[in-house]
């Protein structure tokens, strides 16, 4: 499909949110079965319809995503959940009612209406509800939306409308722009299966925050068995410069004098953006410095060993 590949691709502005005429027109993209990249607080997403098959090959497609690696499904409204998640356990709901709208994600038994291709064939289904009020207005007009990061598949995830045009300009037809994301990390995943607690991704709500909201420690995903998150086992976060970590400031000049993109400091709002940057400047490698407060950063940490592996 030549033409296909030439499409403009339209950028709605959210400011900061959709006028009734963009959330209309949008509500219909989805419904016929179309994808689009809408804005949430932790990176842009590239949504579809959670239950239009053909809507969710096309953003496997367009992603070259693994067909085994699942997505989320992202609603609007606990409403939204019937249909998701089969029956909702006690850990389920505390969690929801405390973290949500926000960056949690919460992996449940899933009902038989959801799609293999967004559960991935497993038996469970990952839901969450995001807080940006963007996101919040097109779910709600919308329906719930499967939604992964809108990047190529293993590339830095997008923080910025702009960063989702560097990787889809022409292959999909839309993305909202609804500024720069503010967490600018993807959500935490916690797997509530068994009224078990177990942290499947470090993500952009730290594990101690949830712990001390549960009473109890967060679980590790089984070592050995299968991923329990199946993303976890891809390479990700990956710029085409090499990634290199410094813990020495005198090897981070060395390396900026050999000609080594070094951006001026690192956290998880810029980190996507800073790797970005890095290919932009068409530099060999980017190196960054790690110190302290970032060592104690695990989802920081989490996604600088993926970019480097
Ligand atoms: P992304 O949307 O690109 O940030 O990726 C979603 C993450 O959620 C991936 O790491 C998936 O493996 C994980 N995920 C999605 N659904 C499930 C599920 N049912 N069980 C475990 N992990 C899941
Ligand atoms: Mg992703």
């Amino acid at each position: 499909m030549l033409f296909a590949m030439y499409l403009p691709t339209k950028v709605f502005q959210a400011s900061p949110l959709l006028s009734d005429e963009d959330l209309e027109g949008l509500a219909s993209v989805f419904a016929g079965g179309g994808v689009a990249a809408i804005p949430t607080e932790t990176v842009y997403g590239l949504a579809a319809d959670v239950f239009h098959e053909g809507a969710l090959r096309e953003v496997f497609r367009v992603k070259g995503r693994p067909a085994d690696n699942p997505l989320i499904a992202h609603v609007g409204t606990l409403a939204h959940l019937e249909g998701l998640v089969e029956s909702p356990s006690g850990l389920f709901i505390r969690l929801a009612e405390r973290f949500w709208p926000g960056a949690l994600t919460l992996v449940a038994p899933r009902s038989c209406r959801v799609p293999d291709l967004v559960s991935g064939g497993l038996a469970t289904v990952a839901v969450r509800m995001p807080s940006h009020p963007c996101a919040l207005q097109i779910l709600q007009r919308s329906g719930p939306l499967a939604a992964p990061s809108a990047n190529l598949s293993g590339r830095p995830s997008p923080t910025a409308a702009a960063h989702v045009l560097d990787d889809f300009a022409g292959a999909i037809p839309l993305i909202v722009d609804g500024g720069a994301a503010n967490f600018g990390i993807e959500s935490t995943v916690i797997s509530t299966v068994g009224e078990r607690a177990v942290l499947l991704r470090p993500g952009a709500i730290a594990r101690e925050k949830i712990e001390a909201f549960l009473g109890m420690r967060l679980e590790d995903p089984k070592k050995g068995g299968a991923p329990l998150s199946p993303g976890m086992k891809y390479r990700h976060y990956a710029p085409k410069a090499k990634v290199l970590l410094v813990e020495s400031r005198q090897e981070l000049e060395a390396l900026q004098k050999e000609g080594v993109y070094v951006p001026p400091s690192i956290g998880t709002e810029n980190l996507y953006a800073e790797l970005r940057e890095a290919d932009r400047l068409q530099k060999q490698a980017i190196a960054i410095h790690v110190d302290a407060e970032m060592l104690s950063n695990e989802a920081l940490m989490n996604r600088l060993e993926k970019a480097t592996s």
